[in-house]
């Protein structure tokens, strides 16, 4: 059952009809693919529900399914509807109140109908809480006057939910009866004009799914994510609906999945930890999707920019979120937006040693009276500077009431408890604003970013301790031949030293990830396998270096070929070629060519853009510029071609040879030249696309 819209309904027993809002009128708030969008605040049931009605139509006219969840009981404890209407039908409940309640802004008639009703009991009650001045015959106002209605005082949901308000109790501090009788009128008539289905009365076989929800089940979440400034029942609906939303299908279809139940019950009842999870973000995204390699192979050779595009479309990240203090978020990327927790600077102070007053100071001598005392930073004067004074006062100290201009200390001669100086000098010269910089509640950082130590000075001036980041993405490195030895091993001479793993691991390390090294495996399928295995266990992605092309040995594209998620992509570049990439039991698993050289170019062309998405972060473009050719060269159409490089006197050089088996050229280049995939003939002078390493992360 997958819904492609989730709408969650904050409901209020009673009405606003003043002008400014109320926090217990109505909030509703849409969620689409785990995105809340901005809460609505809608100031009575009416509004409300032409409100619901209009944007159930436009979302079923978009062809979207829409779960909709109201935080009101659906249903009373079995017995009730036996006796108000002869059947425990629900619906039968839910018709008997519509068919009665009479619901205006200014007026309803809840209260008498409840009296009405408790007349058809025995004893006294089970309604109670008469909240008008007049009496009203059969219902009590205090809930311990009642006595021999025989009905249950709660639903099952209600005795599992711990702190929910029992169905009969309608009014006082937290009753949720009166939202029932005015809740359900309104449900009975959407159901039928949009032939709904409601949860847990009937199977869910339309496009439109009522359910009853109970935000408290996950008000741990709330309260941790509660934004200054937003009402708790705004956000309580916002994450509500991200949550739900944004849960994968298979759990969602487990709390759906419940017994029919006459008496309603709450959505995610018995799964409040989950909810929290899921709403705190501390789960894992879901997997990749099988195909998300999978590339039309219309031209033989891909062009680079195509697979480029392809991982950018298909890509996202994969890594749970956990809150950490600042000094250990370096090198995070961020999951939520951080805020200023404060302006900075909090208060207007001065930007350099001198003296404070009030400006503007006009043309010519100027001489102030200096008031006794000085404002340091950290030490603020706590008296004011009356006009015609002047203050001493250093760099970073708060500006004293009556003080807005700081004359600097060059600039004036001091003697006699006066100040001296010469004209003009602006209002505001030398000293800051409070909030220049940054303000308040403003988002100073964005969700994506690879904190920098700058970023670090940054959240941190604004009063921000704490961030929500990614955690690290796990990063396999995998080398495979039967060649390969040990740095620092005996090696005969048909080996050759894997060069590839401590390359590959120091560049993951380097962008910031946790890096684990699977070290080598021989050219034998059934070991690799086994590697692959555990490695899928704990990585969220592997990087392999060889056996990536389609010969005999080439074990890794044939592994990958067996799990049916194989893209073979015969890119059109060099040093390059062959990337096979796929999901080892779903996760992504880059297989990168055996050459070093080859390795290293589409690590950084395509594995460093992709593990950053995975990672949390944003899709990187390295940023190259135009240099003068110190080379002349004839390419080749139809395949990119990176070069290794290196600038000297304002032009650039390539490496003496273009041998991809040449590993020492990696190091004596600081970056590549990017030669597009059409022919052309360089000669010395022409302008060519330098890639310095440091625009790949490295
Ligand atoms: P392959 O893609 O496995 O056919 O390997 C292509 C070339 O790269 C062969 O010459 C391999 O010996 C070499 N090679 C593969 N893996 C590594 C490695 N980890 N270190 C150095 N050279 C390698
Ligand atoms: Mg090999």
């Amino acid at each position: 059952m997958t819904f492609d819209t989730v709408l969650m309904v904050d409901w209020s027993g009673g009405n606003d009809r003043g002008p400014t809002p109320k926090k217990d009128a109505i909030w509703v708030c849409a969620a689409r693919a785990g995105m809340s969008e901005e809460p609505v605040y809608l100031r009575n049931r009416q509004v409300a529900e032409d409100w619901i009605a209009a944007f159930l139509t436009a979302e079923r006219a978009a062809g979207r399914r829409v779960l909709a969840g109201f935080d009101f009981a659906f249903g009373y404890p079995v017995g009730f509807g036996k006796t108000l209407t002869g059947s425990d039908d629900p619906f039968a409940i839910w018709d008997w109140f519509a068919e009665r309640v009479e619901d205006a802004p200014g007026s309803n008639n809840r209260f008498d109908l409840a009296g009405q009703i408790n007349g058809l009991f025995s004893g006294l009650g089970p309604f109670w809480g008469n909240g008008l001045k007049r009496d009203i015959a059969d219902l009590p106002r205090k809930g311990r006057d009642r006595n021999g209605h025989q009905m249950p005082e709660k639903r099952q949901a209600e005795e599992q939910a711990k702190g929910a308000f029992p169905v009969w109790q309608l009014s006082g501090a937290g009753a949720v009866g009166s939202q029932v009788i005015m809740g359900l009128p309104m449900l009975a008539r959407l159901r039928q004009r949009f032939a709904a289905s409601v949860w847990p009365f009937e199977p869910l076989i339309s496009d439109i799914a009522i359910v009853e929800i109970w935000p408290s089940l996950i008000s741990k979440a709330v309260a941790a994510t509660q934004p200054e400034g937003r009402i708790k029942d705004a956000h309580q609906v916002w994450l509500l609906a991200q949550t739900i939303s944004g849960l994968p299908d298979t759990d969602l279809d487990r709390l759906l999945k419940t017994p029919p139940n006459p008496e309603g019950s709450i959505l995610g009842l018995g799964h409040e930890q989950m909810l929290t999870d899921a709403a705190l973000g501390k789960l894992a995204p879901p997997p990749l999707r099988n195909d998300c390699f999978a590339m039309p192979q219309g031209a033989y050779w891909t062009p680079v920019d195509d697979a480029l595009a392809h991982l950018k479309a298909q890509l996202r990240s994969v890594t749970g979120t956990e809150d950490l203090p600042v000094s250990e978020a370096a090198g995070r990327f961020l999951a939520q937006d951080a805020k200023a927790m404060r302006s900075h600077p909090p208060a207007p102070n001065a930007a350099v040693d001198g003296y404070g007053f009030a400006g503007p100071a006009g043309e010519g001598a100027q001489n102030y009276r200096l008031v006794d005392g000085r404002s340091a930073a950290g030490q603020p004067y706590p008296g004011s500077v009356s006009k015609g004074q002047a203050i001493r006062i250093l760099t970073g100290a708060n500006l004293p009431d009556g003080v807005d201009t700081v004359v600097l200390q060059e600039d004036v001669k001091t003697g006699n408890g006066r100040v001296a100086f010469h004209g003009p000098l602006k209002r505001g010269a030398n000293a800051r604003d409070a909030g220049e910089d940054m303000r308040a509640g403003a988002v100073i950082i964005s969700a994506g970013r690879q904190l920098t130590p700058a970023d670090l000075a940054t959240i941190t001036a604004a009063g921000v301790g704490q961030v929500s980041a990614r955690k690290k993405l796990r990063v396999g490195v995998l080398s495979t031949g039967d060649e390969l030895r040990d740095a620092g091993t005996p090696a005969g001479p048909g080996n050759i030293y894997d060069a590839n793993r401590p390359m590959l691991c120091a560049t993951a390390k380097g962008w910031g990830y946790q890096v684990i090294d699977l070290g080598r495996a021989p050219d034998d399928r059934p070991t690799l396998r086994g590697i692959l295995d555990d490695a899928a266990n704990s990585c969220d992605v592997i990087l392999t270096s060889g056996g990536a092309s389609a010969g005999d040995e080439d074990h890794m594209s044939a592994l990958l070929e067996g799990t049916g998620t194989l893209a073979l992509w015969r890119m059109a570049i060099k040093p390059g070629r062959p990337l096979a990439l796929g999901l080892w039991q779903d996760t992504p698993v880059f297989g990168l060519p055996g050459n070093p050289v080859a390795a290293m170019v589409c690590a950084l062309i395509f594995a460093q853009p992709a593990l950053q998405v995975l990672a949390g972060g944003e899709w990187n473009d390295p940023q190259g510029f135009m240099v003068p050719a110190g080379f002349s060269k004839s390419k080749k159409d139809g395949r990119r071609e990176y070069l290794r490089a290196r600038i000297n006197d304002g032009r650039v050089e390539i490496f003496a040879s273009e041998g991809s088996g040449r590993v020492s050229g990696l190091s004596w280049a600081t970056g590549l030249v990017e030669l597009g995939d059409q022919a052309q003939q360089i000669a010395p002078g022409d302008p060519v696309k330098f890639l310095p390493f440091g625009s790949f992360n490295l």
